[in-house]
């Protein structure tokens, strides 16, 4: 007993209620790893394509370096007159042609842009470019920038444009005489990289969403599983295995349930009422002896589903005892209890039961009380109808009784 009223208040886990947080910690989970994946194969993508555009960045700059080295002086500085000026940019810009090259510079050692492909920014100085000046320390640095407009090497402005920007040193006898600026344009692999992220990201979603789907299936086999375990420990613990009614801890809780509802309902409408009904088969000891326990518990079967078909969708039935069972009727006066009570009788007592072939007449007593008032006193009105039932017994047997001495228990009488 101690076991099953544990079960009892063991907070229940709602198996809906997994399947649903699984659902959504499934589409959260979904939504993070894609963005994550999506976003690091990105960078993968672009870390390739800024690769391969400073490779050939330094691969121009060495073929560069050789016109580049004309601008040498001889202590190994940088330096550009007009006419040399106009030559380079000739040569640089037939050198580069092939190579999607949207601009190029040449800084000397100290920033200042010696010679570019746009001459109006010739002669100034970059400083605080820490890039600059990191390639003046003799790194090689690209990054990718995406630009609004771009004049390329023919002086056609273009719009919308991917850039890799690579600084490449110059170098004389190992001496750092100054740098490149290369401006690759890349944007014709831009569509590249959206499909291929597309492509990773959408079978990544796909191989996910079939483990996840797989994980799903068997977790709701499971969670159907533990609901089936729920239901059947709700009928081990709550419903009496020969009758199917409640069984008598059943009926108790549910007896208290009403009566705290009816307590709240009060307060709106002081005159509602529940009746109690006590029934209790007559002489049920002497079928037992005279036809054997397995007749007898055919006859509570009988009772039960004879009882049942009387009672109304909300009423609720138990069985309180051996042969003894309780009825509750909410929203139930006593004329309306005792009107049932009696169509009760009636229906068991009235026409003999058929067990096994053989004609048993049957009958039972019932007690009534009703539970209503200011003192909404449970155990005093359960008191009240196995007192009325006492009195039923005691009168004759096969009749109704009810718990208010004012109602004549005769009247119910057979
Ligand atoms: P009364 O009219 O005064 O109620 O007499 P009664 O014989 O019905 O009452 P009593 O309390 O003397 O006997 C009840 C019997 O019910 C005794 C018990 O063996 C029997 N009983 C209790 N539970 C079961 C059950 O599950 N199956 C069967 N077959 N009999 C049961
Ligand atoms: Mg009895
Ligand atoms: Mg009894």
């Amino acid at each position: 007993m101690k076991e099953i009223t544990a079960i009892e208040h063991m907070p229940r886990l709602d198996p809906n209620g997994l399947m649903r947080l699984m659902s959504w910690v499934t589409v959260l989970s979904l939504l993070v790893i894609l963005s994550l994946a999506g976003y690091g194969i990105h960078r993968v993508f672009t870390a390739h394509v800024i690769h391969n555009a400073e490779e050939t960045a330094v691969g121009l700059s060495e073929l560069l370096s050789g016109e580049g080295r004309l601008l040498l002086d001889k202590s190994g500085h940088l330096t550009l007159s007009a006419p040399n000026r106009e030559r380079l940019d000739h040569r640089l810009r037939t050198l580069s042609a092939p190579f999607d090259v949207v601009k190029i510079k040449i800084y000397d050692a100290t920033g200042k842009i010696l010679y570019s492909t746009d001459p109006g920014i010739i002669g100034q100085i970059d400083e605080g470019n820490p890039r600059l000046t990191k390639a003046l320390a003799g790194q090689v640095d690209s990054r990718l920038e995406s630009r609004e407009t771009v004049l390329d090497l023919a002086d056609e402005q273009q719009f919308d444009v991917d850039v890799v920007e690579t600084y490449v040193p110059i170098l004389d006898d190992h001496q750092i005489a100054g740098c490149f600026e290369l401006y690759m344009d890349v944007t014709r692999y831009r569509e590249e990289i959206r499909r291929g992220v597309l492509a990773s990201t959408g079978l990544l979603a796909l191989i996910l969403v079939s483990v996840f789907t797989a994980a799903f299936l068997v977790v709701r086999r499971g969670v159907l599983q533990l609901r089936q375990a729920q239901e059947q420990l709700t009928q081990l613990t709550s419903i009496d295995p020969l009758t199917g009614a409640f069984n008598r801890g059943e009926i108790l809780n549910r007896a208290r349930k009403e009566a705290s509802r009816l307590r709240r309902a009060m307060n709106q409408s002081p005159d509602q009422a529940i009746a109690l009904v006590m029934v209790d088969i007559d002489r049920f000891k002497a079928i037992n002896d005279r036809h054997g326990y397995l007749v007898g518990d055919t006859v509570l079967r009988q009772v039960v589903r004879r009882i049942k078909i009387e009672l109304r969708d909300y009423d609720l039935f138990g069985r309180y005892g051996g042969e003894e069972f309780l009825a509750i009727l909410p929203g139930s006066d006593l004329p309306a209890a005792l009107a049932v009570a009696e169509r009760i009788r009636q229906a068991v007592g009235e026409t003999p039961l058929d067990v096994e072939g053989q004609s048993l007449p049957v009958t039972i007593s019932l007690g009534v009380a009703i539970l209503a008032g200011d003192v909404l006193d449970l155990t005093g009105t359960l008191q009240q109808a196995d007192e009325a039932l006492s009195r039923a017994k005691s009168t004759g047997r096969n009749r109704v009784c009810c718990a208010e001495a004012e109602t004549p228990p005769e009247e119910t009488q057979p």
